[in-house]
């Protein structure tokens, strides 16, 4: 039996981590590093190589080189066994991984070890996905005798840039399109939480893909990200992050011409109607704000409950609400941890002290959490009563654990509202009714929903969002679209 893993054994002992360049830790070339903190005490865990547009270049080239290299002529048979292989080397490690991601992110292990069998189920998808690949033979009308088919080609270099909210598993969209494809990446983890991207590509090596399929740049959005996004030398850019970012990312895009897959911010509508099964839909309409401490990109922000239940369902759930325990993640009894940073806590808390002075009823929380916890960046999960979906905190994504219940008198209400919003991930309807549900499941505008659940997500049916939320599915048979081209071939066999 192996020893439980320690803060001590998993962070890094010597020196600042290097970029992960063609297999090799190597320093930034300006040889700058920065800090990483945890944010359960704001003490600083690590020091990072600050990638720029030098170290950017490198990784491309060592990308392209593993690309022409062989790495895209491995078979199906080899990428899949290669994706097995990872897949038994992350579940042995796993422990590790959990208690790297709670340290730099700050969720608690009891939601990073839960993490294990969702990844599994990614890597297992992904290498399933390795075989799936395939193109047509096309009958034709040509006045020669030509033979017609498609061909689906990996397409080269990938951009993979992600955000700090979740990378241990966020990572895997893009690893596992990479792997199954035959395509090679620049992975650019958030500069909060690099660690277990870094982690994971060192796996990835044990496991023995080949040198410089994938690397990681650590840096800068502005700087690393951008180069990267850039980059002539990057075929397509897989981005998860905020819709302004998200902006940017199409304006880089244009040298290139890359096309994209972008997965963007939300302000996700849960509508509970007064049959719902409300045992059911307070904990479930709880936890899909305050699950990661709302730091996820399709939680049910704004919280529509008819008029007529909108006082009893705020008691019960102000109720449920104090149940939670919050605090630094490595006591296995805490279930929600702190936010990233300091710069995320601010943000937050000013959503928080606005949205009286607009009318809102604070029901609980709506302050940082103070005496052990004072060196954490930890606010209180909040609920504010008697939101109108016009306030700010009903428009903009907050990224923090805020619910704003909004009163609806009917299913017309309810769908003019919830639609009412430049964003499109997620949303639900909690209802006994099927008629209602049918109703909700047709009108909302959005590119995921779930009905008397919250938030379940499965590799092989995937999910995605439209209008500001982006575009380019995750999971789904249409995830592989990003990663590989369709040739048309034309064979002259007269
Ligand atoms: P962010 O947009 O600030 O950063 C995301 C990534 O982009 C980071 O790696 C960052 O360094 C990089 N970046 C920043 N500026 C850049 C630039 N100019 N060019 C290239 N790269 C740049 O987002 P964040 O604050 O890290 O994460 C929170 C946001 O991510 C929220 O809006 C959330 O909704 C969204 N998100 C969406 C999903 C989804 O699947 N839709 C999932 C998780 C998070």
């Amino acid at each position: 039996m192996t020893a439980s893993p320690t803060p001590q054994s998993v962070l890094p002992q010597h020196g600042p981590l290097g970029l992960l360049i063609g297999g090799k830790q190597v320093p930034a070339l300006s040889g700058r590093t920065f800090p990483t903190v945890n944010p359960a005490t704001g003490h600083e865990i690590a020091q990072l190589a600050e990638g720029g547009a030098a170290d950017v270049d490198l990784a491309v080239a060592a990308a392209r080189r593993a690309f022409d290299g062989g790495w895209s002529r491995w078979t199906p048979t080899q990428r899949q066994a290669l994706l097995m292989r990872i897949a038994a080397l992350i579940d042995e490690r796993f422990d590790d991984l959990a208690l790297l991601e709670t340290l730099d992110m700050g969720a608690p292990l009891t939601r990073t070890r839960a993490l294990r069998e969702p990844i599994r189920q990614m890597i297992l998808f992904f290498a399933a996905q390795a075989l799936s690949i395939r193109g047509e033979t096309l009958q034709n009308s040509l006045p020669l005798n030509i033979q017609s088919m498609t061909i689906r080609a990996p397409v080269g270099v990938v951009a993979g840039i992600i955000p700090w909210n979740g990378p241990l598993i966020s990572q895997w969209w893009v690893l596992g399109g990479v792997l199954a494809t035959g395509c090679t990446a620049v992975i650019k983890p958030a500069e909060d939480a690099s660690l277990s991207v870094l982690r994971v590509v060192e796996l990835l090596h044990e496991a023995g893909m080949p040198e410089g399929v994938v690397n990681v740049v650590t840096g800068h959005g502005h700087v690393a990200g951008e180069a990267l996004a850039r980059h002539p030398g990057v075929d397509r850019i897989a981005f998860t992050g905020s819709t302004a970012t998200g902006r940017r990312i199409v304006e880089a895009s244009t040298v290139g011409m890359k096309k994209l897959q972008l997965e963007l911010g939300g302000k996700s509508p849960d509508i509970v109607f007064a049959d719902a099964d409300l045992d059911k839909a307070v904990p479930g309409a709880a936890m899909a704000v305050f699950t990661n401490s709302g730091q996820v990109c399709y939680a049910g922000t704004r919280l529509f409950v008819q008029r007529r239940i909108q006082d009893e369902f705020v008691a019960r759930l102000t109720e449920f609400t104090r149940t939670l325990r919050m605090g630094n993640g490595l006591d296995p009894s805490v279930q929600l941890g702190p936010l990233i940073s300091g710069r995320q806590l601010d943000r937050v808390m000013g959503y928080v002290q606005g949205a009286p002075a607009e009318g809102a009823r604070l029901a609980i929380g709506g302050e940082r959490l103070g005496g052990d916890l004072a060196g954490g960046y930890f606010v209180a999960p909040t609920i504010f009563a008697d939101v109108s979906n016009d306030m700010r905190i009903a428009r903009e994504e907050i990224f923090g654990p805020v619910i704003s219940v909004i009163p609806f008198d009917d299913a017309d209400d309810a769908l003019r509202m919830a639609n009412d919003t430049e964003y499109g991930l997620g949303g639900a309807v909690w209802t006994r009714d099927v008629s209602t549900m049918y109703r909700m499941v047709n009108g909302l505008r959005t590119g995921t929903l779930w009905v008397n659940c919250y938030g379940a997500v499965d590799p092989v049916v995937g999910f995605g969002g439209i209008k500001n939320s982006g575009y380019g599915a995750k999971g789904g048979s249409d995830h592989l679209d990003l990663y590989l081209y369709r040739k048309a071939v034309y064979v002259n066999i007269g």
